[in-house]
């Protein structure tokens, strides 16, 4: 790994953290020039309920392939993003995307239909959040109670007055809020009950562990629990097959998301997918 060291004052970096910061830089450019050019754009993943395999909702999940026909994955360019400021511009374009689909769906018929927006820290502490937030749903139309917005739990441990505040004022737009990777993070159970969220997602590390071992199964039955006594909604993420989904159904975790439900969609897909998944059902 790249280390550094401090020398009279000066940081001297090693030659590989001179090439990962150039790699970074390079990136950064790239996603600049890439994002005014148009290749940012969004996948839609599906989530279902567990009995009936019903979809209600899609979480919007940010894409960005270049140029030379790559995709660059959210986990790499994301905090490129966030470190560039970049993520201001980017996250406002995200959240009038995701509004903007979700019109069209409504005009497809899907009136219940719920769309979930992943939102950076960098964001959400940005002083024109809310204004940006209420601009989007004014602009586009989307009802704010069909739109959600996922903070991680990492970020709800930090500046903890700021987050309360910011949530009640999200709350007051009429939007809906999850935590999302939740049971990474350690947040204590005061704390999350003094925040005003909706709903909890169970990270897919911990859907992963439920058939691992005898004991697998013991954090996502406690978040199922938590919920429970807080009231707040549960929804599993990266359920890949049959068992874990038996499994989180068993313990009463009423909603998930995964590949063995659909992977994130191109909007087309997604209509496709919905038409063919009411037809699967009325059959
Ligand atoms: P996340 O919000 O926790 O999103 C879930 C990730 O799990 C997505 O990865 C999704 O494609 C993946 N996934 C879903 N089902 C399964 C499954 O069954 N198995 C496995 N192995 N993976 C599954 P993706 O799209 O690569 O996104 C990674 C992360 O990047 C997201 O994690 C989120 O933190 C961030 N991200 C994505 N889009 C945005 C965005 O628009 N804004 C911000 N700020 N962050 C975003
Ligand atoms: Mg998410
Ligand atoms: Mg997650
Ligand atoms: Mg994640």
């Amino acid at each position: 790994r790249a280390k550094s060291r401090q020398r009279g004052g000066h940081f001297y970096f090693s030659r590989g953290m001179g090439v990962e910061i150039r790699e970074r830089v390079r990136l950064m450019h790239a996603l600049r020039s890439g994002f005014a050019r148009g290749e940012l754009f969004l996948a839609y993943q599906p989530q279902v309920e567990l009995g009936a395999h019903r979809p209600f909702g899609a979480e919007a999940l940010l894409r960005w392939r270049t140029e030379d026909g790559r995709l660059v994955p959210p986990d790499r360019f994301i905090p490129i993003a966030e470190y560039s400021g970049l993520i201001i511009e980017i996250g406002e374009w995200v959240l009038r995307q995701a509004c903007a689909e979700l019109m069209r769906l409504r005009a497809a018929g899907y009136l219940d239909f719920t769309m979930s927006v992943n939102v950076s820290q960098v964001q959400f502490r940005h002083p024109g959040f809310l204004d940006m937030l209420r601009g989007a749903l004014a602009d586009t139309g989307a009802p704010p109670e069909r739109v959600e917005l996922e903070i991680t739990e990492s970020m709800a441990m930090e500046e903890p007055d700021l987050l309360i505040e910011r949530l009640a004022a999200i709350k007051r737009t009429g939007v809906s809020i999850a935590i999302d990777d939740f049971g990474t993070g350690f947040s204590s159970l005061s704390y999350l009950q003094r925040l005003q969220v909706d709903r909890l997602k169970i990270d897919r590390t911990f859907v992963t562990e439920i058939t691992g071992s005898a004991r697998g199964s013991s954090i996502a039955e406690m978040v199922i629990e938590l919920g429970r006594n807080l009231g707040l909604s549960i929804i599993a993420e990266g359920v890949e097959d049959e068992r874990q989904a038996q499994i989180l159904q068993a313990l009463g975790c009423p909603l998930a998301q995964g590949f063995l439900f659909s992977r994130p969609l191109a909007p087309e897909a997604l209509l496709e997918w919905l038409g063919q998944d009411a037809l699967t059902r009325a059959a």
